[in-house]
């Protein structure tokens, strides 16, 4: 196993020193494959520009509003890889490598024996389906709902908004990709390449370009679909969680048609600050509130 999977917690404890060592040169090495993440952004947000400009929107009204700016912090920090660094990955790491340490029996070894392109497509749809009940969770428990909110505030659906996101999210959503990748004993580089290929459909499906894939919406999620999921109208409310494949939203009864109404997006109640730090500290207060029986009646979703 090579990559970012390459730490063994048992091992980082005994000599904290080499481990040290090791996480710095196992992510210098990811780093590479960072760059598609680079240019694929780019790609996202110049394509998110020519659907603004087809649709003739006001360009300066639309970037230069307070919220978009705040989608180009979360924006900024994600290409700069601070938290990744400073908190996402080590704490991913630590999980997925302890899982595999001091939970050995949840590993399935057959995969490693097959071709790559069969472990891709295997830890692809496994992913998914964890993506699309982590998802459902987020928005059907109201504590784990506290910590999604930040991604739905935003009232001006754009490319970036993919990134904004509080950090104990983007933590679980690490560990999601990660576990089962590390559970399979896939080999590490391909969760990275799979992660580069998904993460152009993510910021695609939040440029506000009302796209369906037509009959193909039965099985992907495009970005119609997902633009109902950030909308705030009654209907709209907890359906199409899906990550890439919108079959579980089918299977499982959480699909919703786009209807005619022109989408609102943002959450239903309430508007978050729009402001970074309030936005990482959302959850914190969204909690202290659920505890103290001071939650809005209608702060369930968005
Ligand atoms: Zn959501
Ligand atoms: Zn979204």
């Amino acid at each position: 196993m090579s990559g970012l999977l390459s730490i063994d917690p048992a091992r980082a404890l005994a000599d904290p020193a080499s481990a040290a060592i090791a996480i710095v040169d196992s992510l210098s090495r990811n780093l590479a494959a960072e760059q598609w993440f680079y240019g694929q952004f780019v790609a996202a947000l110049l394509l998110g520009l020519t659907i603004d400009l087809l649709r003739r929107r006001d360009l300066v009204s639309r970037y230069w509003s307070r919220s978009v700016r705040v989608d180009a912090v979360y924006a900024v920090l994600e290409f700069l890889h601070l938290i990744q660094f400073a908190v996402i990955l080590p704490v991913g790491l630590f999980i997925t490598r302890g899982l595999q340490v001091w939970a050995p029996w949840l590993e399935v070894t057959a995969l490693a024996q097959l071709p790559v392109w069969a472990q891709l497509t295997i830890l692809f749809v496994v992913t998914d389906f964890c993506v699309y009940w982590w998802h459902r969770l987020q928005h059907e428990s109201r504590i784990v709902w506290q910590f999604h909110k930040t991604h739905h505030s935003q009232v001006n659906l754009n490319v970036m908004t993919t990134f904004r996101a509080t950090v104990i999210d983007r933590i679980v959503a690490f560990a999601i990709m990660a576990v089962p990748a590390a559970m399979m004993q896939v080999d590490a580089a391909l969760p990275v390449a799979l992660a580069a290929v998904l993460q152009f459909h993510q910021l695609v499906i939040h440029s506000d370009s009302g796209w369906s894939f037509g009959p193909l919406d039965r099985i992907f999620v495009s970005p119609s679909f997902h633009e109902v999921h950030h909308s705030s109208l009654e209907p709209h409310l907890d359906r199409n969680y899906g990550g890439v494949l919108s079959i579980w939203d089918h299977m499982f009864g959480t699909s919703v048609a786009r209807g005619d109404q022109p989408l609102v997006y943002g959450l239903v109640a309430e508007r978050l600050p729009e402001a970074w730090l309030w936005q990482q500290a959302t959850p914190v207060i969204g909690l202290w509130r659920l505890f103290r029986g001071r939650s809005p009646a209608a702060e369930t979703s968005a």
